[in-house]
């Protein structure tokens, strides 16, 4: 009994790592090769339609890098990241960053 639960929470951490490891590629992807590149998809389907994401570039008017706390000061080029819902805000130097580690 003790051999068939250790083998099954055993196989739920591998399904565990395998989605982790999907949702990193996917945002791997979307950062990538942009959000022009992938349209929301909707239709017959009763399974969660996904949240749109996207990158969003433009000036900013005041807000905190999300990576290293800098102020981005009012006009300066922000980076908006928008994925499972979430937002996050990037300043050009963390921005650039992230994007290299990707390539
Ligand atoms: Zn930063």
């Amino acid at each position: 009994m003790l051999e068939e639960g250790s083998r099954v929470l055993s196989q739920a951490k591998a399904v565990q790592d395998k989605a982790r490891s999907i949702g990193d590629a996917t945002r791997d992807l979307i950062l990538r090769f942009r959000s022009h590149c992938f349209r929301p998809m909707s239709g017959a389907s009763d399974q969660e339609i996904p949240t749109p994401s996207y990158v969003w570039v433009g000036p900013c008017r005041g807000a905190t890098c999300e990576v290293c706390d800098r102020q981005i000061v009012n006009g300066e080029t922000e980076f908006v990241i928008v994925a499972r819902g979430r937002e996050m805000r990037l300043d050009r130097d963390c921005f650039q960053r992230r994007v290299k580690a990707l390539l």
